[in-house]
């Protein structure tokens, strides 16, 4: 579904993106992982078109989309959820929820649009009862959750999801992962890219590790968990006492 071919991609001088390669296949859900400024959300950008690539090809359901404008991207069904949230703040969780479909207003029938607010609202209930409540009133997870549901309004082919459990405590990132877990059990597509490897590695199917810019490693979860490098890098002591 997503096919990203020797990427690279600049801030002026310095490049963030060096010669990066990977593929998403329908249905499948791939990890993203790499430390602080290893280029994640950069690539994120570029996918998405807030960020031109430098270099390379990117194809998505076989068509070229390197360089396409972010709405276009978004049209054509690659949809994000940003690190950050980045939700409107002063606009109510409804108004939020509806803009994220405003790529289907045109010539699409409103109940579709309704029946999909229902959904989002079935697997979040807590945004139903908040729909009224300004969006920056939200907890950091609930916040999280509106993200989610919006992007999930213009029905995405593709849905890619960064750093979803930044800044959250663990047991509201657990529920954010159980939700990304039924997401994949859905059908979705999903790119997700997180610092935190193994809740990320516990959901997706296949992984890749990025550092300074370029994939040093990819593989199925299984691999990645077994393999040392990605034990002592990412996965923390308890990892470490059970494998060494
Ligand atoms: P984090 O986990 O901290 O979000 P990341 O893996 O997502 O990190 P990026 O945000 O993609 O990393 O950054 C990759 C590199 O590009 C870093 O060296 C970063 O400092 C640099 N960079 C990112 N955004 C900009 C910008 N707007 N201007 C200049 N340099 C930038």
């Amino acid at each position: 579904m997503l096919r990203v071919e020797s990427i690279s991609a600049f801030y002026g001088a310095i490049q963030a993106l060096r010669n990066v390669s990977l593929h998403v296949n329908p249905g499948e859900m791939v990890a993203l992982l790499g430390a602080n400024g290893a280029g994640k959300t950069t690539l994120m950008k570029v996918v998405s078109g807030l960020h031109p690539p430098a270099k390379g090809k990117l194809f998505f359901s076989g068509r070229n989309i390197a360089g396409l404008p972010a709405e276009r991207v978004l049209r054509l069904g690659v949809g994000q959820v940003p690190e950050g949230r980045q939700i409107f703040a002063p606009l109510s969780v409804l108004d939020n929820l509806i803009l994220g479909a405003y790529v289907r207003f045109k010539g699409e029938n409103k109940t579709d649009i309704h029946k999909d607010l229902d959904s989002i609202f079935e697997m979040f209930p807590i945004l139903r009862e908040r729909q009224k409540q300004r969006a920056g009133t939200l907890s950091g997870g609930e916040q999280q959750m509106l993200a989610i549901g919006r992007s999930m309004m213009a029905r995405p082919k593709l849905l890619l999801l960064d750093e979803p459990s930044l800044g959250l405590a663990p047991m509201v990132a657990n529920g954010i992962f159980q939700t990304i877990r039924l997401l994949r059990d859905r059908g979705t597509t999903l790119l997700l890219v997180e610092q935190n490897a193994k809740a990320a590695l516990r959901v997706a199917n296949r992984g890749y590790v990025l550092e300074t810019g370029r994939i040093i490693l990819e593989g199925e979860t299984e691999d990645l968990l077994n393999n040392k490098e990605v034990q002592r890098a990412y996965l923390g002591k308890e990892y470490r006492e059970v494998w060494e």
